[in-house]
């Protein structure tokens, strides 16, 4: 929820009813505190004033089997896009984290599905390319290490340190060479 044109300043919230509905309500309980001269709430306070021009998105619609699981998806939401007008999280626990997973798995529809999917898909292209480029210079400093020329310790010849070890297995069967 947010005024129009000032989209930055947003809240979120949750509802089992229609959007439209929302709104209305919210616009319905701003103006009944305001009446009964009770304090508003901060996202009250900033749509007071403005209160036909509440504009509201849908982010996401899921499937919940309790009020419990809608205000975690709910904080989910909070958590990830940081709403200016929230200020408190609908819920909040320890094991949240581990039931991330299982609530993602209930969120059928999403608008932001989308751009998750590209930006994990962009970061996996550049995982990908870190990773290659690792085993790149891996490679080569592995290849120089075998070019690097050593002394055989049977007949003192250069050898490099790729093929020493077949040549040194030769070279200490000949009776002609002592270890030196
Ligand atoms: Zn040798």
């Amino acid at each position: 929820m947010y005024l129009e044109g000032d989209e930055s300043n947003f809240y979120i919230g949750s509802t089992k009813n229609s959007l439209h509905d929302r709104v209305i309500s919210r616009r319905g309980y701003i103006k009944q505190q305001i009446k009964a001269g009770k304090s508003l709430d901060k996202v009250s306070t900033h749509f007071k004033d403005n209160l036909y021009e509440i504009c509201i998105d849908l982010i996401c619609e899921c499937e919940c089997d309790s009020k419990q699981e809608q205000f975690q998806i709910e904080t989910e939401y909070i958590k990830q896009l940081h709403p200016p007008l929230n200020h408190y999280c609908p819920y909040a626990s320890e094991t949240e984290i581990q039931e991330r997973n299982k609530i993602r798995q209930k969120v059928y529809r999403d608008k932001n599905k989308e751009k998750l999917k590209q930006y994990r898909e962009r970061n996996l292209e550049q995982l990908q390319k870190y990773d290659n480029e690792r085993n790149k210079d891996r490679n080569s400093v592995r290849n120089m290490r075998r070019r690097e020329r050593i002394n055989c310790e049977y007949c003192d010849k250069e050898i490099s340190r790729g093929n020493i070890s077949t040549h040194r297995n030769s070279c200490k069967n000949n009776p002609k060479n002592t270890l030196k």
